[in-house]
């Protein structure tokens, strides 16, 4: 076999993991293509062994899927963080503690710089240590806030960024919370205000790009097959829309905004609507308005649960999909 394992079928693999009949198959397929060199993008080499080591992990075999986590760790050095993260929480799971709370506690200075560092975080809370969890958020928080207090001449991409990891660290921590059935707190309370804060920014936007017009794959080639001229307003690769989308409501709910979500475009839908109002289907004002009128059809809530299933469609835990690509 020298097929290439390509981004989609990992995210396929993914999405059917354990509950697939056969999910040492899938692990076979993951593990052999890395051995054999045939993952498609080599930066994805990581990607692979971690779906590889998730689906393991889910049939409880938590030593290979350990195996398979510190491998991804040596396969993409410059690039590890997550899949460090993946290996304390197995570590922790493993009752190898010692080891676990190393690997973690090295990477919790990323809860301080790094908006998407809140992984760490989820695999502490996964492993039993609810309370050492929100000892982090409160720290990174308390770190965050006093130097955006003692820094007052930080540029305004510090200072967005800072006020991302804010929004971000006093969610995760206010859910975190609700779920041991703590009482508010004054941090909970910002987390509270800051939610209704953007919700209200947001509506006072007339039509602020609160939905986002989403092409599943198929559909995505099918229009740009259709209609040559929309290159010019969408990228090349799907993979790419799809990432452009993640990052702009990252972006989006970083600057406040808040009852974010997606719309799925189909080749049909903009033929048909641009029929009906007699525009012209490569505008980019044709493409705001049919965005606009799937609103009534369905809105998909962005962000999903991190265990739900990705908005993009993969059918993966959303933490396993777009919001690590967002990362990238
Ligand atoms: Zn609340
Ligand atoms: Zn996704």
């Amino acid at each position: 076999m020298s097929e290439l394992l390509t981004a989609d079928r990992i995210d396929e693999i993914g999405a059917l993991g354990p509950a697939s009949p056969n999910p040492a198959a899938l692990v076979a397929e993951l593990v052999g293509a890395v051995d054999e060199g045939r993952v498609a993008d080599p930066d994805d080499t990581g990607y692979a062994l971690l779906v590889a080591a998730d689906i393991l992990e889910q049939a409880g075999d938590l030593a290979d899927a350990l195996a398979l986590a510190t491998r991804a760790i040596a396969e993409q050095p410059d690039d590890n963080a997550y899949a460090r993260a993946v290996r304390g929480g197995l570590l922790l799971r493993l009752d190898r503690s010692d080891e676990g709370m190393a690997e973690l506690t090295a990477l919790r200075p990323l809860l301080e710089t790094d908006p998407d560092a809140t992984y760490v975080v989820d695999e502490l809370a996964e492993s039993g240590h609810a309370e050492l969890a929100l000892e982090w958020l409160t720290g990174a928080l308390d770190a965050i806030l006093e130097r955006t207090r003692t820094q007052q001449h930080a540029s305004e991409d510090a200072q967005d960024e800072a006020a991302v990891m804010i929004y971000g660290l006093a969610q995760q921590r206010h859910d975190l919370r609700e779920e041991q059935g703590l009482p508010h707190d004054e941090y909970d309370n910002l987390a509270d205000r800051l939610r209704a804060a953007s919700t209200h920014a947001l509506d006072a936007l007339d039509d602020g790009p609160a939905t986002l017009l989403f092409w599943p794959k198929g559909e995505f080639d099918a229009m740009l097959v259709r209609w040559p001229a929309l290159a010019d307003s969408y990228p090349p690769a799907w993979e790419e829309h799809r990432a452009n989308l993640e990052r702009a409501l990252v972006e989006a709910s970083g600057m406040g905004g808040a009852d974010l979500g997606l719309v799925t475009g189909t080749v049909d839908g903009l033929a048909a609507f641009a029929r009906d109002t007699g525009s012209d289907p490569t505008d980019a004002e044709t493409l705001d308005e049919y965005a606009d009128s799937l609103d009534e059809a369905g809105v998909t809530a962005w962000p999903p649960g991190r265990n739900d299933t990705c908005w993009c469609g993969s059918g993966t835990k959303y933490k396993k999909c777009c919001l690590p690509r967002s990362r990238g």
